[in-house]
């Protein structure tokens, strides 16, 4: 475990939270969607669970994280997710961070960093301490190399299909 940061330790990070996350991660692949899961944990229990949808529903704002919070809410019945945990594969986008703010979670455990988009310290740091009136516990890189793998694979099985049609379209022109 590389903490990246830890500003308040309240909670502890449980691998097997981050282990169902991952679950929902793969079940995106099989739907061909870019695998990211998150799960919201509180008092020990999960109280959401969510995968990627942006391309099924056809909406940006469908990022595991946010579909998380979304039915978090629905099932605590209110939008403050107080003492609520989010675990998730890849380490949320700006967006994300900022909704985990208005939410008011308290703790962020994430798996893969992400430098090309990331929005918790790899491209930006939304989670800056005392940047907004809420600071969330932020810790990245758990389980990271199982949460890359699944992203890296998908990209690598996603080109290679990409190959395999230009292929075939070739030699169908050919005949
Ligand atoms: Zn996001």
């Amino acid at each position: 475990m590389s903490a990246r940061r830890i500003i308040n330790e309240v909670t502890m990070y449980r691998e097997e939270f981050m282990r169902e996350a991952l679950n929902e991660a793969r079940l995106c692949a099989s739907l061909d969607e870019v695998p990211v899961g998150a799960v919201i944990v509180k008092d020990g229990k999960i109280v959401s669970r969510a995968g990627n949808r942006k391309e099924s529903k056809n909406n940006a704002l469908c990022h595991a994280e946010l579909i998380a919070i979304d039915a978090a809410s629905a099932a605590l019945g209110h939008w403050w997710l107080e003492n609520c945990e989010m675990y998730v594969t890849l380490e949320p986008c700006p967006m994300c961070a900022g909704a985990m703010i208005n939410a008011r979670i308290k703790s962020l455990y994430f798996g893969a960093y992400d430098k090309k988009g990331g929005g918790c310290g790899s491209k930006i740091d939304v989670m800056k301490t005392d940047l907004f009136n809420h600071n969330i516990n932020v810790s990245g890189g758990h389980l990271e190399e199982e949460c890359g793998k699944i992203l890296t694979e998908f990209f690598e099985n996603k080109r290679s299909q990409k190959k395999l049609e230009k292929s075939k379209t070739t030699t169908e022109n050919d005949v």
